[in-house]
């Protein structure tokens, strides 16, 4: 077995804060880290050495909340007032998304997501049996659910039994890159016998649950003269927060919506690109931090970000909250870059050690071009990476100890045939 050995680059591996080599080692031994540290390592002369001096060595980033096939979407409709947006132009196109398209499209994403660094996403979606085939052909980890949509009669049941179906094809698959889960898309889309079915469905198959959760005003307002409750309160009151759950957005809370997510555990995707897109708010991260809530970052689909840059989101999480409190210590480099890695992978549930670079861990790790201009001169890697460095910037990439990227080049995905097929199916819905 080849063991890869790469060495003499800056090495930040986010297991503690502030932690970071100048000149370290990470070797990787049957898709596990086995070591990590200063100088160069333990070596045999049969290693894959990588030379990655002027460069860093961070964890991938974990995109904790998406609809990868949404890139087919990108930039078909924007700047219009949500509903509109949602009900004349993204669910009329995705209504007439075939399998094959969603195919290409989640291959489009991932492409995408390969280049900027991001080794783990979350996915909620629909024909996800063509989804996790492309995260299976591309070696990347994936945490995936069919969107359960349960407003019309048996639409609810139906989709369940779905997924039902779809966990039992794919949970732990891919050895055990492909993590499946259940989806209700939200409250204000499944009534609560929907969302009490799903939390018995969860238990029965032992999955985790996602959901998308109190995004905009209007969401809230809506479950308040429906139920008398908070979107939060309606999901603790129907079962749903007694399975382990990644509530996305979660821009509208009150002080006791927080208490319920910290007394449930429920851990949340913290979204600030889409959510300051679609004009939906700013979430509570700060808050949410100081209550010990578990909390990663995802870029959401493709059609309200409009990339999945997961850097991005890293630095919007790291300026934006300081910017509405008027305090430039509320969220420091070193816990935003925490957020796209180490609690991203808790917030998804994964294995312990995800999203860090420390022995005994999977080996989802990236390089990073460390001597361009706009990332010189360097005093402190952490903050670069955060400040200053671009998703551009990456030139490796690996996960579960396999490359996906290698000097820019894509080890396991055919990129042009990926690009020509996302543009073929887009062309049908040119105006
Ligand atoms: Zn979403």
């Amino acid at each position: 077995m080849v063991r890869t050995r790469i060495i003499g680059g800056t090495v930040i591996p986010v297991s503690e804060r502030g932690l970071w080599y100048a000149s370290g080692h990470v070797v990787v031994e049957r898709g596990r880290i086995v070591s990590v540290g200063p100088g160069e390592g333990p070596s045999t002369p049969e290693d894959e050495v990588v030379d990655a001096r002027g460069k860093y060595i961070l964890p991938g980033f974990v995109n904790a909340h998406g609809h990868a096939a949404m890139t087919l979407l990108r930039g078909y409709a924007d700047d219009l007032p949500l509903m509109d947006w949602l009900q004349k132009k993204i669910w009329p196109v995705e209504h007439g998304l075939t399998g094959e398209d969603i195919y290409w499209g989640t291959l489009l994403a991932i492409v995408e997501m390969i280049e900027n660094g991001t080794t783990a996403f979350a996915d909620m979606y629909f024909h996800m049996d063509r989804v996790a085939e492309a995260v299976a052909e591309a070696g990347t980890r994936a945490v995936l659910c069919r969107g359960i949509i349960g407003s019309g009669p048996d639409e609810g049941s139906r989709a369940i039994e779905e997924s039902r179906a779809f966990v039992n094809r794919w949970h732990r698959a891919e050895d055990g890159r492909i993590t499946a889960t259940l989806g209700p898309h939200a409250p204000y889309t499944c009534p609560p016998q929907v969302l009490k079915r799903v939390a018995e469905v969860s238990a029965q198959l032992d999955v985790a649950v996602q959901i998308h959760l109190s995004e905009t005003r209007s969401e809230v307002n809506q479950m308040m003269s429906a139920y008398g409750k908070s979107p939060v309160a309606v999901c603790a009151e129907n079962g749903l927060f007694e399975r382990p759950t990644l509530a996305a957005h979660c821009v509208h809370l009150d002080d006791s919506d927080i208490d319920l997510l910290r007394r449930f555990g429920v851990h949340v995707s913290h979204n600030p690109g889409s959510n300051l897109k679609l004009g939906s708010g700013v979430a509570p991260l700060p808050e949410l931090l100081r209550r010990n809530v578990v909390v990663g970052l995802g870029t959401d689909g493709a059609a309200s970000n409009n990339n999945l840059d997961l850097l991005e989101e890293i630095r919007l999480a790291a300026t934006l909250h300081k910017g509405v409190h008027q305090d430039p210590v509320i969220v420091d480099a070193d816990t935003a870059l925490a957020l796209g890695t180490r609690e991203g992978a808790r917030a998804l549930f994964l294995e312990e050690g995800l999203g860090t670079l420390k022995p005994g861990a999977p080996a989802d790790l990236i390089i990073m071009e460390a001597g361009s201009p706009h990332v010189l001169p360097l005093y402190n890697p952490i903050s670069q990476v955060v400040y200053a460095a671009r998703s551009g910037d990456v030139t490796d990439v690996m996960c579960d100890g396999r490359w996906l990227l290698r000097n820019r080049e894509h080890q396991t995905l055919d990129r042009e045939r990926i690009l020509y097929h996302a543009e073929r199916i887009a062309a049908r819905f040119a105006p």
